[in-house]
């Protein structure tokens, strides 16, 4: 029957719309003393476009599971598919202009290099990106074109320690689009904000999939958590339970 679905269709949809996919991925770290797993057989898909929440206590292994989504961290075992291609076998600085071109990272303590301006901060990230579209004298038109985004082009000149907290984490959320990566990864991006600057920094990163990027985010705030387009939730490293089309293998304790 033409319009009948079975769950392997289904799971073939999820992964054809899946900007990532994460396949039994494992990462354990061992010291002399003992072996510890903090990821454990993670599998999920972040579909296209989303506004995807990595929800856990602390320690559950959401930064680590961010890590290895950006490749800063090697899975132990299993595989993240990103975009159609694997992220493994490739150099540091191969793995930092794969990074540059897919992924912008937005950092809980904000991570500005202190002696640059806002422009400079995002004209760098132009700089190391590679971006061909926005090489050489089109980087500072582009560093005001993403800080206009983040409402801070009349702030372009100031440096990290002229701006507040939550103009700060702006810059950031512009630096991380300086590239247009299809993706922005973001680890507890508020959780350095008051409750009210919390919701207009996350606002910013909540717009972002209407213009076709995805948003990975780990957040504390069930508020912010709840806005998710779909989810999963980790405990002890593995995946408890999952919202909207994230495509998990879910465990049990
Ligand atoms: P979360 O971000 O959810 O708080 P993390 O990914 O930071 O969790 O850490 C998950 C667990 O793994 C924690 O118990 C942490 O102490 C441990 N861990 C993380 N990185 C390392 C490391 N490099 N060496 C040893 N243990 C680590
Ligand atoms: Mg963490």
């Amino acid at each position: 029957m033409a319009n009948m679905v079975t769950s392997r269709d289904v799971s073939q949809t999820v992964a054809q719309g899946a900007l990532v996919r994460v396949e039994h991925v494992t990462r354990t770290i061992a010291t002399r003393a003992q072996k510890t797993t903090i990821l454990d057989d993670v599998t999920f898909a972040v579909p296209a476009s989303s506004l995807f929440a990595i929800n856990g206590p602390s320690g559950s292994g959401k930064s680590t599971l961010l890590n290895v989504l950006t490749g800063i961290d090697r899975p132990t075992s299993g595989r993240v598919i990103f975009d159609g291609t694997e992220i493994r076998g490739r150099g540091e600085n191969q793995l930092a202009r794969w990074r540059g071109e897919h992924v912008g990272i937005v950092f809980q303590f904000f991570q500005l290099v202190p002696t640059l301006t806002a422009s400079e901060i995002v004209e760098l990230a132009l700089e190391l990106g590679g971006n061909r579209r926005f090489a050489g004298g089109k980087r500072r038109a582009r560093a005001i074109e993403c800080l206009t985004l983040v409402g801070l082009a009349d702030l372009a000149h100031r440096l990290p320690s002229q701006l507040s907290g939550g103009q700060q984490q702006r810059v950031a959320i512009a630096r991380a689009l300086a590239n247009d990566p299809p993706a922005i990864v973001a680890d507890e991006p508020t959780g350095n904000l008051d409750s009210h600057t919390a919701t207009q920094v996350f606002d910013l990163l909540a717009e972002l999939p209407r213009q076709g990027k995805t948003v990975i985010y780990v957040t504390h705030d069930p508020r912010l958590a709840g806005r998710a387009s779909a989810g999963i939730t980790l405990l002890d490293g593995h995946i408890v339970s999952q919202s909207g089309d994230a495509g998990a293998e879910v465990r049990g304790k």
